[in-house]
């Protein structure tokens, strides 16, 4: 039953049965792209498969497969360590980093990953709030440039909030050309003065 057409050995043994390992190639289902893997030579009597770690080895701590790191960080929720995950971002498509609660699924907790590497647990990433240049014409205090969500589309967006939040509650909409949107304000007059 074994079938040697693709497989090469390896000096690997199977951490299951005992078995030589050998490598093997397959076509992803989600991809449609060929990958190599590790598989017992005993197959089908023993099922183990393993992926290719970076260094060529068989991956038999299932260090890719589940693609999480443990960290040294505790979830502020319920107190379990948090691992590191890695996702792709659904507006940009691109892989990023991100903590979540290994407690996972009874904890859905998830931070970002700040500059420094930490979880963000303050959640200083979120808002993603920028100081501007432009003054409140309510009270006069900065405002700062911030990112929210869409109730209705569901998707992000940047406005203006002054800085004087919760005190003061304006907001204002971007323009084209990146500046609040004071709506009757003059063009040449968008510095007001309280
Ligand atoms: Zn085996
Ligand atoms: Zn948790
Ligand atoms: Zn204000």
């Amino acid at each position: 039953m074994k079938n040697k057409s693709t497989t090469e050995e390896t000096e690997y043994k199977c951490p299951e049965c005992g078995e030589m390992i050998v490598r093997r190639k397959g076509i992803s289902k989600h991809t449609g792209k060929e990958y190599d893997f590790f598989a017992c030579s005993d197959y089908p009597d023993c099922e183990k498969t393993f992926g290719v770690l970076d260094d060529d080895t068989p991956d038999f701590d299932g260090k890719l497969r589940s693609k999480a790191e443990e960290s040294k960080y505790e979830c502020p929720e319920c107190g379990k360590p948090l691992v590191r995950r890695q996702g792709i971002s659904k507006s940009t498509k691109k892989e990023y980093d991100f903590f979540a609660c290994s407690g996972y699924p009874e904890c859905k907790k998830t931070f970002d990953v700040l500059d420094d590497d930490t979880p963000d647990f303050d959640g200083k990433l979120r808002p993603k709030t920028e100081a501007s240049k432009h003054k409140c014409p309510e009270c006069g205090k900065l405002l700062v440039r911030k990112k929210g969500v869409s109730k209705k589309t569901g998707k992000e967006y940047d406005f203006f909030a002054c800085s004087g939040y919760p005190d003061c509650e304006e907001s204002f909409s971007v323009t084209d050309d990146d500046q609040p949107d004071f709506g009757i304000v003059d063009e040449e007059n968008d510095t007001v003065e309280k």
